[in-house]
């Protein structure tokens, strides 16, 4: 397949948002393809891996699922600090969630790495009947403040590959293209290194 004798990335990737738009359904559809309608809310923060193979680079993100409550807030720069990858998430049928997903943007580019891919993701899309916050709203806070945007549905799966995708060939291309120099000799070494590691 893909990603042979090429890049290696180890990436961090974060998902921040209010509680209940579906960061973990999101996660769950992309490393697992399953999709639960009663998904118990995180507590704290769960953590996932999932390769991607592309034509130029094998990309390994390390997904912290962040839980979104305000009481966790403290915590959450823990899991964005060092990360190549943030998913600020909203939920199209509450323009709560859209304002606290502002939040965490403005937080990001306050206190998280510069060259973070950041995605703005509006959910549930397929709860289009119920819609408070119209695409285009998303589309030009998105562009206004320089995030990628999508409109996904973990439930159908619209968009969801597509986002990780679209991640992973971002960090292929900003990663360093030294060839050797990337790359993970050994599992042992792979849970150490972090390529897209910042200071911060
Ligand atoms: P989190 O708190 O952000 O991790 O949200 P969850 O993934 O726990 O999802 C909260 C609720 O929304 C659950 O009942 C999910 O089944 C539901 N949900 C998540 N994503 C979608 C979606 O794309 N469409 C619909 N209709 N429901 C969703
Ligand atoms: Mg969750």
């Amino acid at each position: 397949m893909a990603g042979t004798g090429n890049k290696n990335i180890q990436a961090k990737l974060v998902l921040l948002g209010d509680m209940g738009t579906g960061k973990t359904s999101l996660v769950l559809r992309f490393v697992k393809g399953q999709f639960y309608d009663n998904q118990e809310p995180t507590i704290g923060a769960a953590f996932f891996t999932q390769v991607l193979s592309l034509n130029e680079a094998t990309i390994k993100f390390d997904i912290w699922d962040t839980a979104g409550q305000e009481r966790y807030h403290s915590l959450a720069p823990m899991y964005y600090r060092g990360a190549a990858a943030a998913v600020v998430v909203y939920d199209i049928t509450s323009m709560d969630s859209f304002e606290r997903a502002k939040k965490w943007v403005r937080e990001l580019q306050r206190q998280g790495n510069p060259n973070m891919v950041t995605f703005l993701v509006a959910n549930k899309a397929d709860l289009e009947s119920s819609r408070q916050v119209d695409n285009e709203a998303g589309e030009l806070y998105a562009k206004e403040n320089r995030l990628l945007f999508l409109e996904t549905s973990a439930r159908t799966a619209q968009n969801v590959n597509e986002l990780f995708y679209d991640i992973a060939k971002r960090l292929a291309q900003a990663a360093p293209s030294r060839q050797g120099g990337m790359k993970l000799h050994s599992r042992s070494q792979e849970g150490r290194r972090r390529l897209f590691c910042c200071s911060s």
